[in-house]
Parts: C-alpha cells; sequence; structure tokens
C-alpha cells in the first residue's frame, strides 16, 4: 500500500463509535495496520475490523484512569514504527481535536518516522446527528466553540466565560460532565440566560446512547441524575432548543408540486 508503508504511523479518527461512521480511509488504514495502539473510546465493532494477524493495545485514558501516560504512547509508537510494524494509533472522533495529536505528531517527526493524520468524526458532529439537530442556525447560531472543560488534577477550570457567554453562539463541551456545575454557574454569572437550552448525549453513535434536553440554569442536576459512565457532550445553545411540533404547512403536497416533485396531493 503506497500511502501505507512498513514504518510509518497514522493518527487515524475511529468516529464517535459506531463503525459505519468511520470514512472508508480510515477503514482501509485500520485493515492494513500490523499493530494499533487504540483509545478507551473507540469501540468493538471498529476493533473487529483488523487484521487477524494484528496486535491491537489498548493505551486508553479514561478520567481518573490513567493506563499509559501520554509520553509513553509516543514513545511506544515511535518505538514500534523503527521497528518496522505499520502502525495505527486509533483515536476517537477526529484525532486534532482534544486528542493529543500535537505530541504524537512531534515525537514521530523527531525520530523522523513518517505520519499522518486520517481525520475522523467528532462527537459534536455525531451528538447533534442523533438529537437530529443543527450546530450552527442561521441568525441565531453564527458560531460554533469546541471547548473543554477538562481541568489539570488540582486545579479548577480556568476558561474566558465572558467570551464563552455567547447567545450567538453553539458550545459544544468536551469532557464536560464532571465540570457541568461549574459550567453552568459561570455562564450564568457571566450573562447567558439561565433558560438557555441545553443538550446532554452520552455515547453518541453507539447502541446504549443516551439524549436529554434541559436549560442551562437545570444542567447540574440533569448532568448529576441523567448521565452515566459513558462519555458525554454538553451542547449549549439556541440552535439546541428540543424539537417543537412539526409544523405541517412547511411540507404541504403543493410545495412539491411547485418545484415539479409530485402532484398536488398525489
Ligand atoms: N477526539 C475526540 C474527543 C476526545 S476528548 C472527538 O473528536 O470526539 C473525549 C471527550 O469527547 C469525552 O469526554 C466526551 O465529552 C466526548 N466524546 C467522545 N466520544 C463521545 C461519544 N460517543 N458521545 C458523546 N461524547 C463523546
Amino acid at each position: 500500500m503506497t500511502d501505507f508503508p512498513e514504518g510509518m504511523v497514522w493518527l487515524v479518527g475511529a468516529g464517535p463509535g459506531d463503525p459505519e461512521l468511520l470514512t472508508r480511509k480510515a477503514e482501509r488504514l485500520i485493515r492494513a495496520a500490523s499493530l494499533i495502539f487504540h483509545d478507551a473510546l473507540v469501540g468493538a465493532g471498529v476493533l473487529a475490523l483488523a487484521a487477524a494477524t494484528a496486535r491491537c493495545i489498548s493505551v486508553g485514558k479514561r478520567a481518573g484512569r490513567h493506563s499509559r501516560d501520554q509520553a509513553t504512547i509516543d514513545r511506544l509508537i515511535v518505538e514500534a514504527a523503527l521497528a518496522g510494524e505499520r502502525v495505527v494509533r486509533l483515536k476517537g472522533g477526529d484525532p486534532a481535536i482534544f486528542g493529543r495529536a500535537t505530541e504524537e505528531l512531534e515525537a514521530c517527526r523527531d525520530a523522523g518516522v513518517m505520519v499522518a493524520i486520517c481525520p475522523g468524526i467528532t462527537a459534536a458532529s455525531a451528538a447533534a446527528a442523533s438529537l437530529g439537530a443543527s450546530l450552527t442556525l442561521r441568525g441565531l447560531a453564527r458560531k460554533l466553540v469546541l471547548v473543554t472543560a477538562h481541568a489539570r488534577a488540582g486545579e479548577t477550570l480556568d476558561l474566558d466565560w465572558h467570551s464563552l457567554a455567547d447567545p450567538d453562539a453553539t458550545l459544544a463541551v468536551y469532557m464536560g460532565k464532571a465540570a457541568a456545575p461549574d459550567v453552568s454557574r459561570q455562564l450564568i454569572n457571566a450573562g447567558l440566560p439561565g433558560e438557555t437550552p441545553v443538550a446532554l448525549v452520552e455515547n453518541a453513535s453507539r447502541d446504549d446512547e443516551r439524549r436529554f434536553h434541559t436549560r442551562l440554569d437545570l444542567l447540574p442536576l440533569a448532568a448529576r441524575t441523567a448521565l452515566g459512565d459513558g462519555p458525554a457532550l454538553l451542547l449549549i445553545g439556541r440552535a439546541l432548543a428540543p424539537p417543537g411540533v412539526t409544523d405541517p404547512a412547511r411540507c404541504r403536497p403543493s410545495t412539491l408540486a411547485r418545484h415539479g416533485l409530485r402532484g398536488n396531493g398525489a
């Protein structure tokens, strides 16, 4: 395979969990790999695509349960590539979004190892799709902000709450479950209305997916009582209002007829 010689590393986006949400390129690279280092978030359905002869090694990091530190992961992928393996470093969602990709790219480049990125569907896109919602909304949500609410151990969450409290933005908060009370309080203090719609999506695109609609002032309660153990995304902003009753007038048969798509009333 010309774009995946022995001794090369691909940082591959595994998407949110559903193997059908992999890109075709990701699937091809996973099948071609001789060695796969994967995150805890990568689902079994995705790993099942690996060749029978490939070795799959979990280097998963989940909140509070760090099984390998980042420097060790960097060394592992470099040493495997130098030993002549075709290495896939498989990451949940998109490798370039809260994925520590820079460290791994630099480690490879410093060692003279060829490295490239295959993008993936990020959790915010998968969560919006599951909700049947758009992340942007003409005139109401002109901006999409991807932010992590994960504080380093022992540190408080240090975000620019005033710039985040923008009523014209959609906020996609990654790693925000534990910080949900803080996120709610700080955004309200910074001027965002308490009734701002919030959607919570846990395990987006997986069989055990769960979705909830709430409001910013009720977010702490919802995060505490409604969410389980899985990865969860908080989506905040007017674009996330719960779907209302569909207005049948918006898709009258006559509209189809006017556009030559179907006979009126047929
Ligand atoms: N690179 C990943 C994000 C890694 S950070 C991406 O692009 O999606 C890990 C955080 O992503 C989790 O704490 C959670 O907030 C979010 N996340 C990842 N997969 C998810 C899923 N299937 N459903 C909901 N949130 C998810």
